[in-house]
């Protein structure tokens, strides 16, 4: 089992987690996600895949099924739907709930108790879950008697930008190892067609590659990885030797091309040591080939669930990690994914931040959004709780990262994602399993990343010159621990 957090005097070969699923020391629930009591979510929401298409991703979504569950919502334009839910403080039920609603409540584990302690919230994170398929736009709820939650409906507003008819793409497995129902993305319509809108007004995919062909540029190439959106390959550049990372993305198959557009337009723009950097794109017929540097140390996700880091590790890679937020977020851009699956490593420790799909950018008028992005277990309380949110929701994410750094994964993994997002907004800073372990300056650090009041939490420069930074070892000290995660996976497979 691993000494979260106290390993620094550990000899040359990192200590290796006895659970890869992470976490070891946690609740026995944890301990074998199997065979624990099922917490009730029906079986197609336990697998990463099937959550990703419940929240109506624009990573693969699987809309279709989903709105095979939905009642029949008909489609003119412009009307409002106002839907009165009630909550009888005496039964502790819900009145006049959506079916749909009320099904997600019955298999979410959110108790009785906790529901009746907390309506408002309830609503709000079921709100959540429905705002993914755009229908639903604005809720208000006030506890106690009768609440009001309007609905607005179709319409041509610009938002409904879905590709109902596009298949989904085939979502790659996370290796069975470290299987959890860890990655959820979602984010509503409106946000696309905000960011989309904002952002790059409407820039034609055309517009933003090369000319030319990737096969005779690079060459030797070699799968590495499968993504939501397309496939990664290691290549040679031919003029160069250098050695890239190429993402293959089938534009036909992505029912959310802005998102690709976004991806490519953010990393071409924003230029940093500690961000995967673009070198190029192609276009040829409907396959977009990305080329980008390559970390051929893998994800912190390998590090983090294989392996212990100790304090001066995990304060290295916050300090890189921190760099990155800094430099995005006085570019007004908003990261919105940051948890360790996003963080990539090389070989010699650096450590680069990736996955710029979700990222958002605010105008100085318009510094606060207010749509809900990201990945459920890293979000920040403002973003559950649907308040208008900026660039501190990353330094939250950065804070769950953290945590993931020193127990193997975020708090409440093993819990069902709207239970999760319920425990967030009412829990607050999550409690670590043993924060004794920790050196006070570590926790000090924690606590200004998961502070509830966002006034108060750190900003990314702020966070930059906080005395934790200074236990961080050299980067060559994440080396050992990326051979060791390697090492684990292969044994493990
Ligand atoms: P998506 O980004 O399409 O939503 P994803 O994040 O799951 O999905 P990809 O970003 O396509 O997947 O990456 C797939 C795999 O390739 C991952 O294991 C990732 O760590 C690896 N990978 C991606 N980019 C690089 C890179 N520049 N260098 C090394 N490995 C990479
Ligand atoms: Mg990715």
């Amino acid at each position: 089992m691993c000494d979260s957090g106290v390993c620094e005097d550990k000899p040359p070969a990192p200590p290796v987690r006895m659970s890869s699923q992470g976490g070891g020391a946690k609740d026995p629930q944890s301990a074998n996600h199997s065979s624990r009591p099922l917490p009730s979510v029906p079986e197609e929401r336990k697998s990463r895949n099937k959550i990703i298409s419940m929240f109506a991703s624009e990573k693969g979504g699987r809309k279709k099924d989903r709105d095979k569950d939905r009642p029949e919502i008909s489609s003119p334009s412009d009307f409002e739907h106002t839907i009165h839910v009630g909550f009888d403080s005496v039964t502790g039920e819900f009145t006049g709930m959506p079916e749909q609603w009320a099904r997600l409540l019955q298999t979410s584990n959110i108790s009785k108790s906790e529901q009746k302690q907390n309506p408002q919230t309830v609503l709000d994170i079921l709100k959540f879950y429905d705002s993914t398929s755009g229908k639903q736009k604005y809720l208000s709820f006030s506890p106690g008697k009768q609440g009001t939650a309007t609905s607005q409906s179709g319409g041509k507003d610009g938002e409904d930008d879905d590709d109902d008819d596009t298949p989904p793409p085939v979502v790659a497995p996370r290796p069975e190892h470290t299987k959890s129902p860890r990655t959820i993305s979602g984010s509503s319509r409106a946000d696309q067609a905000i960011f989309y809108f904002n952002f790059f007004c409407m820039t034609p995919i055309g517009t933003i590659v090369s000319i030319g062909d990737p096969k005779k540029k690079y060459t030797r190439y070699e799968k590495i990885g499968q993504g939501a959106s397309g496939t990664v390959y290691t290549a040679i550049d031919v003029a160069t030797g250098q050695e890239v990372a190429i993402k293959q993305i089938n534009l036909q198959k992505q029912p959310k091309k802005e998102l690709i557009i976004n991806e490519i337009l953010v990393m071409k723009e924003m230029k940093n040591p500690n961000i995967v950097n673009f070198v190029d794109s192609f276009l040829v017929g409907d396959e977009l080939f990305v080329v980008m540097e390559y970390l051929a140390g893998g994800s912190l996700t390998d590090v983090v669930t294989e392996t212990c880091m100790d304090e001066a590790q995990i304060a290295a890679v916050c300090r890189e990690v921190l760099q990155a937020l800094e430099f995005l977020h006085a570019n007004q851009v908003i990261h919105r994914d940051i948890k360790s699956d996003n963080v990539l490593l090389g070989m010699d420790g650096s450590v680069k931040l990736t996955d710029f799909g979700f990222c958002a950018q605010i105008t100085p008028e318009q510094s606060k959004r207010s749509t809900m992005v990201g990945t459920p277990y890293w979000m920040a309380p403002e973003v559950v709780t649907r308040k208008a949110y900026g660039p501190k929701v990353d330094i939250w994410s950065l804070g769950i990262m953290a945590i993931e750094m020193v127990e193997g994964e975020p708090p409440y993994l093993n819990e069902n994602p709207l239970r999760a997002l319920y425990l967030i907004a009412t829990n607050g800073t999550p409690e670590l399993q043993s924060p004794e372990k920790l050196s006070p300056v570590f926790r000090s650090f924690l606590s200004r990343c998961l502070e509830m009041d966002v006034e108060k939490r750190g900003s990314g420069r702020e966070l930059l010159q906080h005395p934790f930074l200074k236990l961080a070892k050299p980067l060559s000290s994440l080396t050992p621990l990326i051979l060791a995660a390697k090492e684990a996976m292969r044994s493990n497979r």
